[in-house]
């Protein structure tokens, strides 16, 4: 059976709370043989940990997701550099830009990787641009410092961008030589996918790929190098078809696994050996 990864999980998250033996059984029937467990803000990223401490096919990245910007700390440095000291933390991330939802524009923001429980508690009453202004300082601003701690630690990141595509590229592109990212969940064209290679940094693709109207996705998997590219769930997000819309799980990448293979003519064997590869090369403590 072929081996996959999950390079962008979730599972500190309330949704497996029930069922958390049932979903890792799940996985590694189904062949996934590592997880890297996201953090989404300092609490999150050392629950990531806990969670890699107690199972040896999980891993942890540490950072702080730009939707969540207004409630970081002023200074997240020096919690994120003791995290990096950890053996089993492979990536400083989901950190980035989301200009998706502003402050200003629909009045709530959060973005695809917030819980709905915390987007409520987001929502906040119509505000003016000036907010939008602040709102996207505090981003650039956390970004940069973990752009900063990643260069210091010799981690990669993880890159969330949500319509902030030139933005977040012009951000770290200064650090290439010292910082890869993966840009995670990549729904943008080939043009911009050939954009980020030639930073050094990489892409990855969920169960969008797998939507019936994820044909775009598809078109710039197909003109994705098979070297420059990693498979991840998101989950609990973005369940690919045949469970769309119900909860994502890290044993769903094979899912996508079947339809990348397909999209880049290959077997499932032969993207099994270049995606891993791929992922220990770029997430080096990933043993
Ligand atoms: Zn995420």
């Amino acid at each position: 059976m072929p081996i996959f990864y999950d390079t962008h999980a979730h599972l500190d998250y309330p949704d497996y709370a029930k069922d958390f033996a049932d979903v890792l059984a799940r996985a590694q029937a189904a062949g996934i043989a590592k997880i890297i467990s996201i953090g989404t803000s300092l609490d999150s990223s050392e629950r990531a940990i806990r969670l890699a401490e107690k199972y040896p096919a999980i891993y942890a990245a540490v950072g702080w997701h730009p939707s969540d910007a207004m409630k970081a700390p002023a200074d997240l440095r020096p919690a994120l550099r003791e995290f990096a000291k950890h053996p089993k933390v492979v990536a400083i991330g989901e950190i980035g830009l989301d200009y998706h939802r502003l402050p200003g524009t629909s009045g709530a923001y959060g973005g695809a990787s917030v819980p709905a429980s915390r987007l409520v508690r987001s929502l906040a009453p119509p505000t003016q641009s000036s907010d939008d202004t602040r709102y996207k300082q505090k981003q650039a601003d956390i970004f940069q410092q973990q752009l900063e701690v990643a260069a210091e630690t010799g981690l990669n990141c993880v890159i969330h961008q949500r319509d902030a595509f030139d933005d977040t590229l012009a951000q770290i592109k200064p650090f290439a030589g010292k910082v890869r990212g993966v840009f995670h969940c990549f729904g943008e064209n080939a043009d911009r996918m050939r954009r980020v290679l030639d930073i050094g940094s990489l892409v990855s693709f969920t169960g969008i790929v797998t939507f019936k109207n994820g044909q775009n996705v598809r078109d710039t998997v197909a003109a994705t190098p098979l070297d420059q590219l990693m498979l991840e769930t998101d989950c609990p997000y973005l369940a690919p078809v045949p469970y769309r819309g119900q909860r994502c799980e890290p044993a769903y990448v094979k899912e996508i696994s079947g339809v990348v293979a397909q999209v880049k003519g290959c077997s499932p064997e032969e993207l099994s050996a270049a995606t891993c590869q791929t992922a220990k090369r770029f997430f080096r403590k990933l043993s």
